[in-house]
């Protein structure tokens, strides 16, 4: 028996073999959830976890769990994962990171000869990332109990077709229990997303805490006219209420940059032709802030931007769909246990916050969960150019696996 060691160059391998699956030509990935891109990931993720002999289960939802059974599989077992889907562009490391650094730390247990007492189950939470199918963390929502299965199902995409549809059309609507079943711990490895630790030159970022945010819609109504004849004082674009709004949003953001970031994102008008002026408009934007109350100043702020765009305009419009996630803390028994593991094994390490959601928010609500940051380049994530030195790899890795073996032991 010898200690655990991350075989870096295997992990590295598999990070840019699965990167070739949906690849893009400037070296990012597209593997939206539920399409064949994240059918042929799945299916290469499910090989490689045989290989290891590990048992692979599937869920309603589509969420895979592959077991390393421990000495005493009584014990509820330690969770470790993330999610393999990608944006629409996205990277190599977002998600797959976690996962297949979960592999690679049972790889390095097994090697070893090391038997914890607790089994090891490395999770793939299905749609993470919420860009085909609303809402994002869907998978580990509803294995939290948080979303119901049914309502995740029926979340279509931009073409009609559902969730539900597609987990059956690319065979991933598996057998296994959906939650219910006690979980000890749970671990995930993500790069931060963020230039935070980059720019500090720290190499792990131990996750207290998150930020407050607001996703919603904003629908603008006007009248539907022709673009030559309508004389242009009877017009009422939706177009125009919409992008003043934009513009709004964006100003909002950048007065509160500090603490707070806003963005508009996606929008849709009708009829959406070059003859037409358009009735309808709807956008979506989110909110975010590290504090409630500079949450609550935003979304007022954006009312009353909408209301004086309408004043000016002469056209209505409607809030839309308020999603609203308040602060998620982590364990503060595991952040202190992981900052430990990142000092003893020679990192340099930092608590912080994390911005953006991750299916570790979802599983705080059943057991001790932990969020571990490494670096990425430039702060690039949602992005081809997204990118984690080796070394972060393999230092994030590490971390786990010194994490999830304190906790299975
Ligand atoms: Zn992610």
């Amino acid at each position: 028996m010898s200690s655990p060691t991350i075989d870096a160059g295997r992990l590295w391998s598999d990070l840019m073999t699965l990167g070739q699956i949906g690849a893009l030509p400037r070296g990012g990935c597209d593997r939206l959830a539920l399409t064949d891109a994240d059918r042929d990931g799945r299916a290469l993720f499910a090989f490689w976890c045989q290989e290891a002999g590990l048992a692979v289960t599937v869920d309603g939802m589509g969420n895979m769990f592959a077991r390393r059974e421990g000495t005493d599989p009584s014990l509820p077992p330690v969770f470790a994962g993330s999610h393999l889907d990608t944006q629409s562009p996205g990277g190599r490391f977002d998600g797959p990171l976690g996962v297949l650094a979960a592999l690679a730390a049972i790889r390095a247990i097994d090697a070893a000869g090391v038997a914890p007492a607790r089994s090891i189950e490395v999770v793939n939470w299905t749609n993470e990332e919420g860009a085909r199918f609303f809402p994002g963390l869907m998978g580990s929502a509803v294995f939290a109990g948080v979303l119901p299965l049914e309502t995740a199902h029926a979340a279509a995409d931009r073409s009609g077709r559902t969730a539900g549809e597609e987990l059956v059309r690319i065979r991933a609507n598996g057998s296994a229990a959906l939650g219910g079943r006690p979980v000890d711990s749970y671990f995930e490895l993500h790069i931060e997303q963020g230039p935070e630790l980059e720019e500090a030159g720290i190499t792990i970022g131990v996750v207290t805490h998150s930020n407050y945010s607001l996703y919603a819609d904003i629908e603008w109504l006007g009248d539907n006219a022709h673009i030559s004849s309508m004389p242009m004082l009877r017009r009422r674009n939706a177009l125009v209420g919409a992008a003043r709004m934009i513009a709004e949003i964006d100003r909002i953001g950048r007065a509160r940059a500090a603490n707070g970031a806003a963005s508009a994102t996606v929008i849709d008008i009708w009829p959406n032709n070059r003859i037409n002026i358009p009735h309808r408009a709807t956008f979506s934007y989110g909110l975010i802030h590290t504090d409630a109350e500079g949450l609550a100043q935003m979304a007022a702020e954006v009312e009353q931007a909408a209301g004086a765009v309408a004043a000016e305009t002469g056209l209505e419009f409607r809030m839309l769909n308020n999603r609203k996630r308040d602060v998620v803390r982590f364990d503060p028994a595991l952040t202190a246990l992981v900052e430990q593991i990142a000092t003893q094994s020679g990192h340099s390490v930092t608590r912080m916050r994390t911005k953006p959601g991750h299916d570790a928010f979802n599983m705080t609500r059943l057991c001790p969960t932990q969020l571990i940051f490494v670096p990425c380049r430039d702060g690039l994530s949602h992005n081809e150019l997204e990118w984690c030195t080796p070394e972060h790899v393999e230092a994030g890795a590490t971390v786990l696996l010194r994490a999830i073996l304190a906790r299975a032991t």
